[in-house]
């Protein structure tokens, strides 16, 4: 007897848990009232006093080492609780995580809004499937005007023209600053970057969606030179402190007077090139004070207050600061191009 409570001594000491399969296994063989050590009672107990002598204190041991052992080993299976197989092998070389980098369009708006936020500007959203009147009446779009066609513009669903308006996918973010006016009185200054939608072929300089960031500011005394200079400013901050700025006369029906905003080509500063058609000019945003007809839209009197907006398409900052000259591009999700950007910020 002496012998078999060596061995299984030795057997106990030598166990380890792999799972709770193996752990049972283990309460079954040392533990249990069937199990050898309860078996070995049962002889112990048929044995005469000198024998008893002989084998009682190791045989009490080895009863209190496999509940000792137990205990471990439910205690080291607790610890390793979801870290899964223990048989791993650590000599393996290990998976490298790949760190990604912003997309290069998140890295123009992010810089856009950085821009603005140090002008005092904070940043709206808005929704992406709008009303016809946020989308265009309220902003002074006559019935008629071609925007509102069918080829320009992206309907969710038609309007029946009296209770119901058209709903559609919004063609700027111009939405967000008719919700804000309706919402909060001015002083506003916000800008709102957002996705937008036409209805145009894909090309290398069209596509069927893309990004704007809109600025407004509405208060008492805003003039066109708070415009200029803030539009100024950022075209300086973007581009760098050599960059030119124009304005150029334009139309847009929310705005009045408006204009276009153009930055000296960046490519062949002002000599001409490709980019920027010989011209030595490329065009970045549109602009302008805000029309009356809109302010009065939101219930703000244009008598008593006045503001400027303007908009630019963040694929258009984001080609000319990287010279990236194919828009589909920023869609394809091809890595090659991605990664390209993960050394700027
Ligand atoms: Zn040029």
């Amino acid at each position: 007897m002496q012998e078999l409570i060596q061995k299984l001594a030795k057997e106990l000491d030598e166990t380890v848990a792999t799972g709770k399969d193996s752990l049972e296994s283990f309460r079954l063989k040392f533990i249990s009232k069937k199990g050898v050590i309860s078996q070995l009672f049962d002889e112990f107990r048929e044995l005469s006093g000198e024998e008893k002598k002989k084998v009682g204190k190791a045989l009490n041991e080895l009863k209190q080492a496999a509940e000792a052992k137990l205990k471990l080993l439910q205690e080291s299976l607790e610890s390793n609780a979801g870290e899964g197989d223990v048989s791993i092998d650590f000599t393996l070389p290990s998976t490298q995580n790949k760190i990604g980098n912003l997309h290069p369009l998140n890295l123009t708006r992010y810089k856009i809004i950085q821009i603005f936020e140090r002008l005092g500007f904070n940043v709206a959203d808005g929704p992406e499937i709008e009303d016809d009147w946020h989308n265009f009446s309220a902003l002074n779009f006559p019935e008629n005007h071609p925007a509102r066609e069918m080829q320009d513009t992206f309907f969710v669903e038609k309007g029946n023209g009296e209770g119901s308006q058209d709903i559609l996918l919004r063609t700027h973010t111009s939405n967000v600053q008719i919700r804000l006016m309706q919402k909060q009185k001015p002083p506003i200054r916000s800008i709102m970057p957002g996705r937008v939608y036409r209805n145009e072929a894909i090309s290398a300089r069209a596509h069927c969606f893309f990004h704007q960031v809109e600025g407004l500011y509405v208060d008492k005394n805003v003039s066109f030179a708070d415009l200029k200079q803030t539009l100024y400013h950022f075209a300086k901050e973007m581009y760098g402190k050599d960059i030119q700025i124009r304005f150029r006369p334009s139309f847009f029906p929310f705005t009045e007077p408006s204009a276009e905003i153009d930055i000296s080509c960046l490519i062949c500063h002002g000599k001409g090139c490709t980019v920027c058609k010989h011209s030595g000019w490329v065009e970045i945003a549109g602009s302008g004070m805000v029309h009356p007809n809109v302010l009065r839209n939101c219930d703000i009197d244009p008598e008593e207050f006045t503001g400027f907006a303007f908009g630019m398409g963040i694929e258009r900052v984001t080609q000319l600061k990287y010279r990236v000259n194919d828009l589909r591009l920023y869609s394809e999700n091809d890595i090659r191009f991605l990664k390209q950007f993960k050394t700027v910020m």
